[in-house]
Protein backbone atom coordinates (compact mmCIF):
# COMPACT_ATOMS: atom_id res chain seq x y z
CA UNK A 1 0.00 0.00 0.00
CA UNK A 2 1.81 3.68 -0.95
CA UNK A 3 1.82 6.05 1.56
CA UNK A 4 2.50 9.60 0.96
CA UNK A 5 2.42 12.83 2.90
CA UNK A 6 0.56 15.67 2.78
CA UNK A 7 1.54 19.00 3.95
CA UNK A 8 -0.35 22.18 4.68
CA UNK A 9 1.02 25.13 4.43
CA UNK A 10 1.38 27.13 7.45
CA UNK A 11 1.95 30.79 8.07
CA UNK A 12 3.19 31.30 4.50
CA UNK A 13 -0.58 31.16 3.20
CA UNK A 14 -0.66 34.85 5.16
CA UNK A 15 2.39 36.56 3.03
CA UNK A 16 0.20 37.82 0.12
CA UNK A 17 2.65 38.66 -2.49
CA UNK A 18 5.72 36.60 -1.43
CA UNK A 19 3.63 33.54 -0.97
CA UNK A 20 5.39 32.17 -4.33
CA UNK A 21 9.00 32.70 -2.95
CA UNK A 22 8.01 30.96 0.64
CA UNK A 23 6.64 28.18 -1.29
CA UNK A 24 9.66 27.91 -3.25
CA UNK A 25 11.81 27.66 -0.37
CA UNK A 26 10.05 25.22 1.52
CA UNK A 27 10.08 23.08 -1.49
CA UNK A 28 13.75 23.52 -2.34
CA UNK A 29 14.12 22.56 2.00
CA UNK A 30 12.30 19.52 1.87
CA UNK A 31 13.92 18.59 -1.43
CA UNK A 32 17.06 18.91 0.15
CA UNK A 33 16.32 17.38 3.52
CA UNK A 34 14.38 14.14 1.44
CA UNK A 35 17.55 13.67 -0.70
CA UNK A 36 19.13 12.67 1.99
CA UNK A 37 17.08 9.81 2.91
CA UNK A 38 16.41 8.29 -0.58
CA UNK A 39 14.03 9.08 -3.72
CA UNK A 40 10.91 11.43 -2.74
CA UNK A 41 9.51 13.73 -5.30
CA UNK A 42 8.03 16.73 -3.44
CA UNK A 43 4.96 18.50 -5.53
CA UNK A 44 2.89 21.50 -4.74
CA UNK A 45 -0.79 21.64 -5.85
CA UNK A 46 -4.09 22.88 -4.63
CA UNK A 47 -2.30 24.62 -1.25
CA UNK A 48 -0.95 20.97 -0.14
CA UNK A 49 2.75 19.83 -0.83
CA UNK A 50 2.69 16.36 -1.61
CA UNK A 51 5.85 13.88 -0.55
CA UNK A 52 5.56 11.00 -2.27
CA UNK A 53 8.19 7.79 -2.20
CA UNK A 54 10.18 6.63 -5.68
CA UNK A 55 11.62 3.78 -3.39
CA UNK A 56 9.09 0.69 -2.62
CA UNK A 57 10.84 0.23 0.47
CA UNK A 58 11.16 4.13 1.80
CA UNK A 59 10.98 4.67 5.22
CA UNK A 60 8.06 6.51 5.70
CA UNK A 61 8.32 6.68 9.45
CA UNK A 62 12.34 8.64 8.65
CA UNK A 63 10.28 11.03 5.98
CA UNK A 64 7.72 12.15 8.38
CA UNK A 65 10.26 13.18 11.35
CA UNK A 66 12.65 14.82 8.79
CA UNK A 67 9.12 16.72 7.06
CA UNK A 68 8.50 17.35 11.19
CA UNK A 69 11.53 19.57 11.44
CA UNK A 70 10.71 21.80 8.43
CA UNK A 71 10.07 25.27 8.92
CA UNK A 72 6.72 26.34 7.67
CA UNK A 73 4.83 23.20 7.83
CA UNK A 74 2.12 23.89 10.12
CA UNK A 75 0.55 20.32 10.14
CA UNK A 76 0.45 17.94 8.43
CA UNK A 77 -0.75 13.89 7.58
CA UNK A 78 0.60 10.77 6.98
CA UNK A 79 -2.32 9.55 4.14
CA UNK A 80 -2.91 5.97 1.80
CA UNK A 81 -3.47 6.51 -1.93
CA UNK A 82 -6.34 4.72 -3.49
CA UNK A 83 -7.55 4.48 -7.26
CA UNK A 84 -10.17 6.58 -8.00
CA UNK A 85 -12.99 4.71 -7.42
CA UNK A 86 -15.27 4.05 -4.66
CA UNK A 87 -14.69 0.29 -4.15
CA UNK A 88 -10.93 0.68 -4.32
CA UNK A 89 -11.19 3.98 -1.61
CA UNK A 90 -13.34 1.52 0.60
CA UNK A 91 -10.95 -1.12 0.23
CA UNK A 92 -7.84 1.20 1.15
CA UNK A 93 -9.07 2.70 4.20
CA UNK A 94 -10.09 -0.46 5.61
CA UNK A 95 -6.25 -1.70 5.20
CA UNK A 96 -4.63 1.46 6.03
CA UNK A 97 -6.91 2.27 9.36
CA UNK A 98 -6.32 -0.87 10.48
CA UNK A 99 -3.94 -0.17 13.51
CA UNK A 100 -5.54 2.94 14.19
CA UNK A 101 -9.48 1.39 14.74
CA UNK A 102 -7.91 -1.18 17.00
CA UNK A 103 -7.49 1.51 19.45
CA UNK A 104 -10.63 4.01 18.62
CA UNK A 105 -13.67 3.70 20.16
CA UNK A 106 -15.45 5.64 17.99
CA UNK A 107 -14.80 7.53 14.36
CA UNK A 108 -16.43 9.50 11.76
CA UNK A 109 -15.91 10.40 7.78
CA UNK A 110 -14.91 13.40 6.40
CA UNK A 111 -14.83 14.12 2.44
CA UNK A 112 -13.24 16.68 0.31
CA UNK A 113 -13.70 16.73 -3.08
CA UNK A 114 -11.44 18.82 -5.13
CA UNK A 115 -11.57 16.92 -8.40
CA UNK A 116 -15.64 17.65 -8.63
CA UNK A 117 -15.73 15.30 -11.87
CA UNK A 118 -15.21 12.43 -9.15
CA UNK A 119 -19.33 10.52 -9.39
CA UNK A 120 -20.39 10.90 -5.86
CA UNK A 121 -20.68 14.05 -3.85
CA UNK A 122 -18.82 14.31 -0.55
CA UNK A 123 -21.63 13.35 1.79
CA UNK A 124 -22.18 10.39 -0.48
CA UNK A 125 -18.60 9.33 -0.14
CA UNK A 126 -18.32 9.57 3.33
CA UNK A 127 -21.67 7.59 3.78
CA UNK A 128 -20.12 4.80 1.56
CA UNK A 129 -16.67 4.56 3.45
CA UNK A 130 -18.22 4.83 6.44
CA UNK A 131 -20.57 2.26 6.19
CA UNK A 132 -17.93 -0.32 5.54
CA UNK A 133 -15.40 0.69 7.91
CA UNK A 134 -18.20 0.43 10.33
CA UNK A 135 -18.88 -3.34 9.17
CA UNK A 136 -15.34 -4.47 8.96
CA UNK A 137 -14.47 -2.66 12.80
CA UNK A 138 -18.23 -3.71 14.57
CA UNK A 139 -16.13 -2.45 17.79
CA UNK A 140 -15.47 1.27 16.61
CA UNK A 141 -18.74 3.15 16.73
CA UNK A 142 -20.10 6.04 14.42
CA UNK A 143 -19.94 8.98 16.60
CA UNK A 144 -20.07 12.43 14.43
CA UNK A 145 -19.80 15.00 17.25
CA UNK A 146 -17.19 13.60 19.20
CA UNK A 147 -15.70 10.58 17.55
CA UNK A 148 -11.60 9.61 18.56
CA UNK A 149 -10.56 8.93 14.68
CA UNK A 150 -11.76 11.19 12.27
CA UNK A 151 -11.13 9.82 8.75
CA UNK A 152 -10.32 12.01 6.32
CA UNK A 153 -11.18 11.01 2.42
CA UNK A 154 -9.43 13.80 -0.07
CA UNK A 155 -10.38 13.00 -3.79
CA UNK A 156 -7.49 14.87 -6.01
CA UNK A 157 -6.60 15.32 -8.95
CA UNK A 158 -4.36 12.66 -9.61
CA UNK A 159 -5.61 9.94 -6.78
CA UNK A 160 -8.11 9.86 -3.55
CA UNK A 161 -6.05 9.89 -0.58
CA UNK A 162 -7.15 8.61 2.83
CA UNK A 163 -5.58 9.47 6.44
CA UNK A 164 -6.63 9.94 10.32
CA UNK A 165 -5.48 12.16 12.14
CA UNK A 166 -3.25 15.58 11.82
CA UNK A 167 0.40 16.15 13.08
CA UNK A 168 1.48 19.29 13.98
CA UNK A 169 4.61 20.48 12.10
CA UNK A 170 7.50 22.41 13.07
CA UNK A 171 5.39 26.09 12.47
CA UNK A 172 7.59 28.77 11.51
CA UNK A 173 8.89 30.28 8.60
CA UNK A 174 10.64 29.03 6.02
CA UNK A 175 15.12 28.78 6.41
CA UNK A 176 16.39 31.34 3.95
CA UNK A 177 13.31 33.46 3.87
CA UNK A 178 14.44 35.72 6.61
CA UNK A 179 17.79 36.69 5.97
CA UNK A 180 21.27 35.23 6.98
CA UNK A 181 22.68 35.51 10.26
CA UNK A 182 25.68 34.10 12.65
CA UNK A 183 24.98 32.22 15.92
CA UNK A 184 27.94 32.17 17.96
CA UNK A 185 27.57 28.75 19.33
CA UNK A 186 29.07 27.32 22.96
CA UNK A 187 28.81 23.86 23.81
CA UNK A 188 26.03 25.15 26.47
CA UNK A 189 22.34 24.75 26.39
CA UNK A 190 21.67 27.90 25.84
CA UNK A 191 22.85 28.78 22.14
CA UNK A 192 21.85 25.23 20.14
CA UNK A 193 18.74 26.80 21.35
CA UNK A 194 19.03 30.14 20.22
CA UNK A 195 19.95 29.01 16.88
CA UNK A 196 17.00 26.74 16.63
CA UNK A 197 14.63 29.88 17.51
CA UNK A 198 16.33 32.22 14.93
CA UNK A 199 16.20 29.72 12.30
CA UNK A 200 12.27 28.94 13.36
CA UNK A 201 11.85 32.50 12.15
CA UNK A 202 13.25 32.04 8.40
CA UNK A 203 16.96 32.84 9.19
CA UNK A 204 19.56 30.79 7.67
CA UNK A 205 22.77 30.43 10.29
CA UNK A 206 26.60 30.32 10.09
CA UNK A 207 28.15 29.45 13.16
CA UNK A 208 30.61 30.80 15.05
CA UNK A 209 32.91 29.01 17.87
CA UNK A 210 35.83 30.25 19.45
CA UNK A 211 38.55 27.79 20.75
CA UNK A 212 41.15 28.40 23.33
CA UNK A 213 43.83 25.41 22.95
CA UNK A 214 45.27 24.14 25.12
CA UNK A 215 43.22 25.27 27.87
CA UNK A 216 39.81 23.84 25.96
CA UNK A 217 40.17 20.56 23.83
CA UNK A 218 39.43 19.26 20.57
CA UNK A 219 36.90 17.41 22.27
CA UNK A 220 34.53 20.46 22.90
CA UNK A 221 35.55 21.35 19.62
CA UNK A 222 33.64 18.20 18.45
CA UNK A 223 30.95 18.55 20.80
CA UNK A 224 29.89 21.76 19.35
CA UNK A 225 30.27 20.11 15.49
CA UNK A 226 27.78 17.64 16.82
CA UNK A 227 25.40 20.12 18.73
CA UNK A 228 25.04 21.83 14.94
CA UNK A 229 24.28 18.77 13.16
CA UNK A 230 21.14 18.48 15.71
CA UNK A 231 20.13 21.76 14.94
CA UNK A 232 20.52 21.53 11.51
CA UNK A 233 18.01 19.04 11.34
CA UNK A 234 16.04 22.10 11.62
CA UNK A 235 17.67 24.50 10.28
CA UNK A 236 18.88 22.71 7.51
CA UNK A 237 22.81 22.88 6.34
CA UNK A 238 25.34 24.82 8.25
CA UNK A 239 29.26 25.74 8.15
CA UNK A 240 31.10 26.43 11.61
CA UNK A 241 33.86 28.83 12.25
CA UNK A 242 36.26 28.09 14.94
CA UNK A 243 38.16 30.85 15.75
CA UNK A 244 41.43 30.72 17.65
CA UNK A 245 41.07 32.56 20.71
CA UNK A 246 43.72 31.71 22.80
CA UNK A 247 46.32 34.81 22.37
CA UNK A 248 43.50 37.14 23.08
CA UNK A 249 42.64 35.69 26.39
CA UNK A 250 45.71 35.11 27.36
CA UNK A 251 46.67 39.01 26.17
CA UNK A 252 43.23 40.34 28.47
CA UNK A 253 44.32 37.79 31.86
CA UNK A 254 48.16 39.25 31.81
CA UNK A 255 46.69 42.76 31.32
CA UNK A 256 43.59 43.88 32.53
CA UNK A 257 41.98 43.96 35.81
CA UNK A 258 40.02 40.63 36.77
CA UNK A 259 36.88 42.29 37.63
CA UNK A 260 36.74 43.27 33.17
CA UNK A 261 37.96 39.72 31.92
CA UNK A 262 34.41 38.44 31.01
CA UNK A 263 33.22 42.03 29.72
CA UNK A 264 36.51 42.45 27.49
CA UNK A 265 36.35 39.51 26.16
CA UNK A 266 32.84 39.43 25.30
CA UNK A 267 33.56 42.67 23.16
CA UNK A 268 36.43 40.99 21.13
CA UNK A 269 34.13 37.75 20.56
CA UNK A 270 31.45 39.82 19.15
CA UNK A 271 34.07 42.35 17.20
CA UNK A 272 35.19 38.99 15.60
CA UNK A 273 31.93 37.54 15.23
CA UNK A 274 30.93 40.64 13.44
CA UNK A 275 34.14 40.80 10.94
CA UNK A 276 33.39 36.78 10.01
CA UNK A 277 29.31 37.21 9.56
CA UNK A 278 29.91 40.19 7.10
CA UNK A 279 32.29 37.87 4.98
CA UNK A 280 29.62 35.59 4.92
CA UNK A 281 26.74 37.61 3.90
CA UNK A 282 25.30 37.50 7.81
CA UNK A 283 23.38 41.03 8.82
CA UNK A 284 23.06 40.22 12.44
CA UNK A 285 24.48 38.03 15.27
CA UNK A 286 22.69 35.82 17.39
CA UNK A 287 23.58 34.81 21.09
CA UNK A 288 21.86 32.48 23.82
CA UNK A 289 21.59 35.07 26.66
CA UNK A 290 19.23 35.20 29.03
CA UNK A 291 18.31 38.40 30.99
CA UNK A 292 20.56 38.12 34.25
CA UNK A 293 21.45 34.49 34.12
CA UNK A 294 25.41 35.42 34.68
CA UNK A 295 27.14 38.18 35.54
CA UNK A 296 27.78 39.18 31.35
CA UNK A 297 24.05 39.35 30.97
CA UNK A 298 22.80 42.33 32.97
CA UNK A 299 21.94 45.20 31.18
CA UNK A 300 25.14 47.05 31.78
CA UNK A 301 27.21 44.30 30.66
CA UNK A 302 25.15 43.88 27.78
CA UNK A 303 25.04 47.45 27.00
CA UNK A 304 29.06 47.41 26.95
CA UNK A 305 29.24 44.76 24.79
CA UNK A 306 27.02 46.21 22.65
CA UNK A 307 28.76 49.00 22.25
CA UNK A 308 31.40 47.85 19.86
CA UNK A 309 28.78 45.97 17.94
CA UNK A 310 27.50 47.60 14.38
CA UNK A 311 25.31 44.39 13.65
CA UNK A 312 21.84 43.96 15.22
CA UNK A 313 22.50 41.31 18.24
CA UNK A 314 19.42 38.81 18.48
CA UNK A 315 19.12 37.47 21.62
CA UNK A 316 16.26 34.75 20.87
CA UNK A 317 16.45 33.66 24.78
CA UNK A 318 16.17 37.01 26.67
CA UNK A 319 12.92 36.79 28.37
CA UNK A 320 13.17 33.24 29.28
CA UNK A 321 13.96 31.29 32.38
CA UNK A 322 16.67 28.11 32.39
CA UNK A 323 13.72 25.56 32.79
CA UNK A 324 12.08 26.94 30.05
CA UNK A 325 15.13 26.84 27.37
CA UNK A 326 15.70 23.27 28.55
CA UNK A 327 12.16 22.20 27.43
CA UNK A 328 13.48 23.50 24.23
CA UNK A 329 16.73 21.75 24.53
CA UNK A 330 15.06 18.46 25.30
CA UNK A 331 12.94 18.90 22.50
CA UNK A 332 15.07 19.58 19.39
CA UNK A 333 17.20 16.93 21.41
CA UNK A 334 20.53 19.09 21.95
CA UNK A 335 20.05 18.96 25.78
CA UNK A 336 21.90 15.26 26.52
CA UNK A 337 25.50 16.61 24.22
CA UNK A 338 24.97 20.44 25.99
CA UNK A 339 25.41 18.20 29.58
CA UNK A 340 28.58 16.81 28.54
CA UNK A 341 31.08 18.33 30.88
CA UNK A 342 33.57 19.66 28.14
CA UNK A 343 35.61 23.25 29.13
CA UNK A 344 34.37 26.39 27.33
CA UNK A 345 36.66 29.28 26.70
CA UNK A 346 34.35 31.32 28.81
CA UNK A 347 35.15 29.03 31.25
CA UNK A 348 38.95 29.33 31.68
CA UNK A 349 40.47 32.37 33.62
CA UNK A 350 36.90 33.30 34.76
CA UNK A 351 37.14 35.93 37.03
CA UNK A 352 35.91 35.00 40.91
CA UNK A 353 34.12 38.52 41.32
CA UNK A 354 32.93 40.22 37.34
CA UNK A 355 31.41 43.22 37.49
CA UNK A 356 27.95 43.19 37.21
CA UNK A 357 27.67 46.79 36.08
CA UNK A 358 30.75 47.62 34.33
CA UNK A 359 31.11 51.54 33.45
CA UNK A 360 31.79 51.39 30.00
CA UNK A 361 34.37 54.31 30.12
CA UNK A 362 36.46 52.15 32.84
CA UNK A 363 35.69 49.26 30.28
CA UNK A 364 37.01 50.97 27.54
CA UNK A 365 40.62 52.02 29.90
CA UNK A 366 41.21 48.27 30.60
CA UNK A 367 40.51 47.03 26.70
CA UNK A 368 43.18 49.89 25.77
CA UNK A 369 45.99 48.12 27.55
CA UNK A 370 45.87 45.55 25.12
CA UNK A 371 47.21 46.13 21.46
CA UNK A 372 44.00 44.21 20.14
CA UNK A 373 43.44 45.00 16.61
CA UNK A 374 45.97 43.26 14.88
CA UNK A 375 45.36 40.02 17.33
CA UNK A 376 41.55 40.59 16.37
CA UNK A 377 42.56 40.53 12.98
CA UNK A 378 44.81 37.07 12.74
CA UNK A 379 42.03 35.42 15.08
CA UNK A 380 39.50 36.48 11.52
CA UNK A 381 42.02 35.40 9.60
CA UNK A 382 42.88 31.99 10.89
CA UNK A 383 39.04 31.35 11.84
CA UNK A 384 38.67 27.57 10.30
CA UNK A 385 35.76 26.68 8.29
CA UNK A 386 34.22 23.16 8.72
CA UNK A 387 31.03 22.05 6.62
CA UNK A 388 28.98 20.36 8.77
P1 LIG B 1 25.43 28.60 26.57
O1 LIG B 1 24.58 27.63 27.33
O2 LIG B 1 24.93 28.88 25.19
O3 LIG B 1 26.88 28.24 26.64
P2 LIG B 1 25.74 30.33 28.79
O4 LIG B 1 24.55 30.54 29.61
O5 LIG B 1 26.76 29.35 29.25
O6 LIG B 1 25.28 29.98 27.32
P3 LIG B 1 27.80 32.31 28.43
O7 LIG B 1 28.86 31.28 28.55
O8 LIG B 1 27.89 33.53 29.21
O9 LIG B 1 26.34 31.77 28.67
O10 LIG B 1 27.68 32.72 26.94
C1 LIG B 1 26.65 33.55 26.49
C2 LIG B 1 26.56 33.44 24.99
O11 LIG B 1 27.81 33.79 24.40
C3 LIG B 1 26.31 32.02 24.52
O12 LIG B 1 24.95 31.71 24.52
C4 LIG B 1 26.88 32.07 23.13
O13 LIG B 1 26.00 32.70 22.23
C5 LIG B 1 28.10 32.96 23.31
N1 LIG B 1 29.29 32.14 23.60
C6 LIG B 1 29.76 31.72 24.79
N2 LIG B 1 30.88 30.97 24.64
C7 LIG B 1 31.12 30.92 23.33
C8 LIG B 1 32.11 30.29 22.49
N3 LIG B 1 33.08 29.56 23.01
N4 LIG B 1 32.05 30.46 21.18
C9 LIG B 1 31.04 31.20 20.63
N5 LIG B 1 30.10 31.80 21.32
C10 LIG B 1 30.11 31.67 22.66
MG1 LIG C 1 28.53 28.86 27.75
Amino acid sequence: MKEVILIKLGEIVLKGLNRKNFEDRLIKSLRRRLHKLGSYQVRASQSTITVTPMDDDADMDEAADCVSKVFGIAAFSRACVAEKDIESIKQAAGIYLRERFEEAKSFKVESKRSDKKFPLTSPEISREVGTYLADMYPDVAVDVHNPDAVVTVEIRDTAAYIHCGVIRGAGGIPVGTGGKAAILISGGIDSPVAAYMMAKRGVELTAIHFASPPYTSVRAEEKVAELLRRVSAYSGRLNMYTVPFTKLQEEIRDKCHEEYFTIIMRRFMMMIAQQIAAQNECQALITGESLGQVASQTIGAIACTDEVCTMPVFRPLIGMDKEEIIEISRKIDTFEVSIQPYEDCCTVFTPKHPRTRPVLKNVIAEQKKIDYLPLIEEAVKNARLTEL
